[in-house]
C-alpha cells in the first residue's frame, strides 16, 4: 500500500519515515475544573486529518498507529500503586470501528486495564463542528454500568471545551469511582 501522508510505498498505511517525522508525540497538559489534569498528544490542528479518518473505512490502521506511538508508551512509563482501569468515553461507534477503544486497549500494562463497554451516552448526539453552546444545552446524558469503588484513567481521541470529559468525570464519581485523570490524543484548543 501506500502512506496516506508521503504516498511512498509503505507495509504501514503510515510509513516508518512519516511516523518518525511528523508523528512525535508532544506531551502537554491542561487544567479543568476541580485541578482535573487532561494530558494530550497532539495538537489537534496537526493531526486533523489523520482524527477524521475515524469517519473512513481504514480510520482503525490509523488509530493504531497513533495508539502506539502515544497511549502505549506512556502506559509502559506508567507506574501506579494499585490497579488502575481506562474507560473511553466514547467507544460505542456507528462506523466500522471504535477509536475509544483502540485508545484504551493501547493502555493495557502491568498497571492498567482496559475496561469496554461500561460508561455509555444515552443521547447519542454528534458534537463535530457544533458551537459550545449547542453541545452545554445537549448534553451526553452518559451511564455507568462497570465496577464501582475503582480508580480510573478517562480516554477520548479530542479534548475541545472539556465538557464530555467533566460530565463522564461526575457520573463515575457518582458511581463511587475515583478518576485520577484523562488521555487525550489531540487537544483542540478553543
Ligand atoms: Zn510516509
Amino acid at each position: 500500500m501506500r502512506c496516506i501522508l508521503c504516498q511512498n510505498l509503505s507495509v504501514y498505511i503510515i510509513c516508518k519515515a512519516c511516523q518518525n517525522c511528523f508523528l512525535k508525540p508532544n506531551f502537554k497538559t491542561r487544567i479543568l475544573e476541580d485541578d482535573f489534569k487532561v494530558h494530550s498528544f497532539y495538537e489537534y490542528k496537526e493531526i486533523k486529518e489523520l482524527i477524521n479518518t475515524k469517519y473512513e473505512f481504514y480510520g482503525d490502521r490509523v488509530f493504531k498507529i497513533l495508539a502506539n506511538l502515544s497511549f502505549k508508551k506512556f502506559a509502559n512509563e506508567f507506574t501506579y500503586n494499585s490497579q488502575v482501569y481506562a474507560i473511553s468515553v466514547d467507544d460505542v461507534n456507528s462506523h466500522q470501528f471504535s477509536q475509544g477503544s483502540i485508545l484504551v486497549k493501547a493502555l493495557k500494562s502491568n498497571n492498567i486495564k482496559p475496561i469496554y463497554n461500561t460508561l455509555k451516552a444515552q443521547n447519542k448526539v454528534k458534537y463535530a463542528g457544533k458551537s459550545l453552546e449547542f453541545r452545554r444545552k445537549n448534553k451526553r446524558n452518559y451511564k455507568y454500568f462497570g465496577k464501582k469503588n475503582i480508580q480510573i484513567i478517562l480516554v477520548d481521541d479530542i479534548i475541545t471545551s472539556g465538557n464530555t470529559l467533566l460530565e463522564a468525570k461526575q457520573i463515575l464519581q457518582n458511581n463511587k469511582c475515583e478518576v485520577l485523570f484523562a488521555l487525550t490524543l489531540s487537544d483542540a484548543k478553543i
